[in-house]
């Protein structure tokens, strides 16, 4: 494959863009060669701007559940476009989306929706502290909430990759605030507690971390956690921005018993457009402005676009359950068909899936926790990122980031991919 057009897109790109790129994940630093610069996508496909064809494993970081060009969700778009960008004022699609997000999380009474992952958790963060009155944070290792002040103290992906425990720019009397537990680790979090004497607004989790790998929560895990934030009266907050509509119809809360006191929502909630949102009881959410005094806003909010774009997202897959059974066995199939791979020449690989979501680690034990993620053989999977795009399949370039199933995801997809594993195996072992 040639790859000189985004070569020299990537040069040009670098001269005006720091990094050369809108998110830091997206440049590479972490795996061999230069990012492809995308011309198009097609279905289950990214085309790059030298032609270059590539089965989509990454689908936009976890929106696009429905893969590229979704007849559905653009003739919903381009009807919504005709209408107006936007309006600042309240539109009826708004509701219709809360509506059937109510319906779909028990734990959510009312929703507001925002822009963005990070938006949705920052504002969530801040009800949390506004509606108990107290200022710490309980978070987890690994688990990535966006890029909020509060918020970005060992967080997985991005952070991870470059190496940066937190980031310079947020002051350390905000991460004060931050502490930090240990992924499937109960002990870690009482000792929090008990170091906490004011008393902790909310506990935050990914219940199924994608951001570390794909590393889900134990069950009995989740149970002590909700136990020990009832106690104490903290809130305990679903991060499901990725898990939410991808692990299930409901992320983690379709697979697990334990219910959260909020939900934060993102990607596939916006099917490719930039949506976010956090809910909770009616209790919790009429402490935000204008019915509390808790404030958080948006201009672009509720975008008529971007909901119109969800809407019908979520009505596809809510109309079509079985479809996380199809999205399951493709993502065994290729996990099993990449450990198997693996095997062949003597590489150890442990794997993961929930629903449409896929992980894999060149490691021979169970990663409960972001120190396992962190033994991942980063070299090779550097390697194996590059064999694997040489021959047409687009995994995120991050060993620390979640694979996607979509409904353009073929099954000759998945068996293309598997053959392009045993293929970069093979070459990389026998170097
Ligand atoms: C992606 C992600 C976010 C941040 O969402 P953005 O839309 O990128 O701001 C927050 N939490 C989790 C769990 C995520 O995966």
């Amino acid at each position: 494959m040639g790859y000189e057009k985004s070569i020299e897109a990537f040069e040009e790109a670098y001269k005006v863009i720091p990094g050369g790129v809108d998110s830091p994940v997206r440049a590479f630093s972490g795996v061999e060669g230069t990012p492809p610069f995308i011309a198009r996508g097609e279905g289950g496909y990214l085309i790059d701007i030298d032609e270059n064809r590539y089965v989509d494993f990454v689908q936009s970081w976890g929106p696009l559940i429905f893969g590229h060009c979704d007849s559905d969700i653009e003739a919903s778009v381009i009807e919504a476009v005709k209408r107006g960008l936007s309006f600042g004022a309240p539109t009826t699609v708004e509701t219709e989306l809360a509506l059937e997000i109510v319906e779909m999380f028990e734990s959510i009474d009312k929703v507001r929706f925002v822009s963005s992952g990070t938006e949705a958790v920052m504002s969530a963060i801040r009800l949390a502290r506004g509606a108990t009155g107290r200022d710490n944070i309980l978070k987890f290792a690994g688990c990535y909430h966006g890029h909020s002040d509060s918020l970005l103290v060992e967080a997985g992906s991005g952070l991870a990759t470059f190496g940066t425990p937190s980031s310079p720019g947020v002051p350390a009397d905000l991460t004060r605030h931050t502490l930090l537990a240990t992924y499937n680790d109960i002990e870690s979090v009482q000792k929090c507690f008990a170091q906490s004497p004011d008393g902790i607004a909310c506990v935050i989790i990914e219940p199924i971390a994608g951001n570390m790998g794909l590393v889900p929560a134990d069950e009995a895990f989740l149970k002590q956690l909700r136990t020990i934030c009832t106690e104490h009266g903290a809130l305990l907050i679903f991060d499901e921005v990725m898990s939410g509509f991808r692990a299930s119809l409901t992320g983690a809360q379709g697979i697990s018993s334990v219910k959260p006191d909020m939900v934060t929502l993102g990607k596939v909630i916006g099917a490719g457009m930039p949506v976010g949102a956090f809910g909770a009881s009616s209790a919790i959410m009429a402490h935000l402005s204008p019915e509390g005094p808790v404030y958080q806003a948006g201009t672009l909010s509720g975008n008529p676009v971007a909901m119109a774009a969800g809407l019908t997202s979520l009505r596809k897959l809510k109309a079509n359950p079985a479809l996380y059974e199809q999205f399951e066995a493709k993502a065994k199939r290729l996990v099993e068909g990449f450990k198997h791979a693996a095997m062949a020449v003597g590489v150890p690989m442990v794997t993961e899936v929930r629903g449409s979501m896929f992980g894999f680690f060149f490691l021979n034990k169970p990663v409960k926790n972001f120190a396992d993620a962190c033994e991942n053989d980063s070299t090779l999977f550097a390697k194996f990122h590059k064999g694997m795009l040489d021959r047409g399949i687009y995994l995120a370039c991050s060993s620390y980031e979640t694979g996607f199933i979509s409904t353009a995801t073929t099954d000759a997809m998945i068996e293309q991919a598997i053959t392009s594993a045993e293929a970069t195996l093979r070459e990389i072992t026998a170097k």
